[in-house]
């Protein structure tokens, strides 16, 4: 049974009972031959299929947002925003995929050879319930243009968003089968893993998650790409735009109650203009209002579940105990987590050692540039990073020295569907998006004529 509640009253809004090992087999079946129909359909056609899934989200956008705010709780805006960006990257994906799949030639001594990239099969997506649209269609629409089928695994919290998606593409002119949704727990992957006409795995989520699919694909020799937890830096140097940068910094770590992978988890701060800052993010925080997220006075929703609140809060609580100063919030009630603010921040605390998911923006001070990008790369994580300067040569410099993924100057880091998205380090591996993601689960084929 999955359960989806919604966050903000607690009261549940459906019960969903899982998959049969015969449902699950019937999808694998369906995926496989969808592939199997999807080779024999010119490109020409996908693009135009994809079209039709772009209009039928915004068509029916105000239907969508309203299943994600009830399941996870974020803002309404927030939510139509997230489905909207799913559409435009359809049309994106639709307009700009020939180029991405086009035959490359490489001139050797044969008569002529190039590289074809082609698809192979299902590709099975374990998926989070914190951008519940968009983190699923990062993934699926370069596939299916590309050819491949997709099978999602959502987070347990959001299958009503699993089955709107699913909805979607079987009431589409797309093959039935290729993209369908699996009811299912974490613990009965293996099987669906293991099963040959499953060609690679991708997932976002968390770092343990991440680990547990990686050793099981591992185990059956399957392609993975994963993309998981981060704890960006947000580098502000004494030469920054401070009235811009305060007013991203809370943008980038409260959006979406501060739930996202690249959130801007570690504000580090050139000591100078600490007090500075410190008041102008003050300033800009005290005015967030966090509650019903149905409310389109609303800025900031409730957390996805009370236990992940309570984990927020179990961080928080250490750092102050480790000698962190609480600036403003500090206070939950249920998933209502008030936007917080912590000072004083060293690399020796829990906030700044773990990754924190959701509104708690803390402050780093540093000494310097030198040690601002020390402490920047002072972390397991590594997907996402921002820097503030007004000397764009020197901010090409450090971006060079930072370990991580993304590197976003003077701009909040986001996921952007012509870029290229992934991590380094603990953050995972390969990559979402753009040419370096179409490629992820194709059969790069080297063709060779004597
Ligand atoms: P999880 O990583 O546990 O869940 C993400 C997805 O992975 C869900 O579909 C989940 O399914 C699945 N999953 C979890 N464990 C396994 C496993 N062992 N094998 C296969 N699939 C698995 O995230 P949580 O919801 O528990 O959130 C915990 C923390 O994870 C957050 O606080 C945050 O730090 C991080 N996170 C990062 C995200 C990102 O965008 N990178 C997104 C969400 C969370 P199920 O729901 O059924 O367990």
């Amino acid at each position: 049974m999955f359960t989806s509640i919604n966050p903000f009253t607690q009261e549940t809004i459906a019960v969903y009972t899982a998959h049969t090992q015969a449902e699950i087999e019937n999808k694998l079946a369906l995926g496989h031959q969808a592939y199997r129909e999807l080779l024999q359909v010119p490109l020409e056609q996908r693009r135009q299929w994809m079209m039709e899934v772009a209009a039928s989200l915004k068509n029916d956008v105000d239907m969508h947002a309203a299943l994600i705010t009830q399941e996870m709780g974020k803002t309404l805006k927030e939510a139509r925003a997230e489905v909207l960006k799913c559409a435009t990257t359809a049309e994106y994906y639709a307009e700009n995929i020939a180029g991405m799949l086009a035959p490359r030639p490489i001139h050797s001594d044969a008569y002529k050879s190039y590289v074809s990239y082609e698809p192979k099969g299902i590709v099975l997506a374990i998926m989070p319930w914190n951008f519940p649209y968009w983190q699923v269609f990062r993934f699926a629409i370069p596939n299916i243009l590309a050819g491949n089928t997709g099978l999602l695994k959502h987070a347990s919290n959001v299958s009503g968003c699993a089955l709107a998606i699913e909805k979607l593409f079987t009431t589409s002119n797309f093959p039935q089968g290729t993209f369908q949704s699996l009811l299912v727990a974490s613990k009965d992957l293996e099987p669906i893993i293991a099963d040959p006409r499953v060609q690679g795995v991708t997932l976002t989520g968390s770092t343990p998650a991440g680990k547990s699919v990686a050793a099981l694909a591992g185990k059956y020799i399957k392609k993975t790409v994963l993309e998981l937890g981060g704890s960006d830096p947000f580098i502000v140097l004494k030469d920054a735009d401070l009235e811009a940068a305060a007013k991203t910094a809370v943008q980038g770590r409260m959006q979406n109650a501060g739930q996202s992978c690249i959130a801007a988890k570690r504000w580090i701060v050139e000591e100078e203009i600490v007090p500075t800052f410190t008041a102008e993010v003050k300033r800009i925080l005290q005015d967030l209002h966090q509650g019903d997220p149905t409310l389109d006075t609303t800025q900031m929703g409730p957390m996805a579940r009370p236990d992940l609140a309570e984990e927020l809060n179990k961080q928080l609580q250490e750092s102050i105990r480790q000698g962190a100063q609480l600036e403003l919030g500090g206070t939950h009630e249920g998933c209502n987590f008030a936007p917080t603010l912590l000072t004083g921040v060293t690399n020796n605390m829990t906030v700044f050692k773990e990754e924190t998911f959701g509104p708690v923006a803390v402050i780093i001070p540093a000494a310097n540039e030198a040690e601002a990008i020390t402490l920047a790369n002072e972390t397991d994580f590594g997907l996402g990073a921002a820097l503030w300067t007004s000397d764009l040569d020197k901010a090409a410099h450090l971006a060079n020295q930072i370990e991580s993924g993304n590197v976003f100057i003077n701009a909040m880091v986001r996921s952007d569907a012509r870029l290229p998205f992934g991590g380094v380090k603990q953050s995972g591996y390969g990559r979402e998006l753009s040419l370096e993601g179409t490629h992820e689960f194709l059969n790069v084929k080297t063709v060779y004529i004597q």
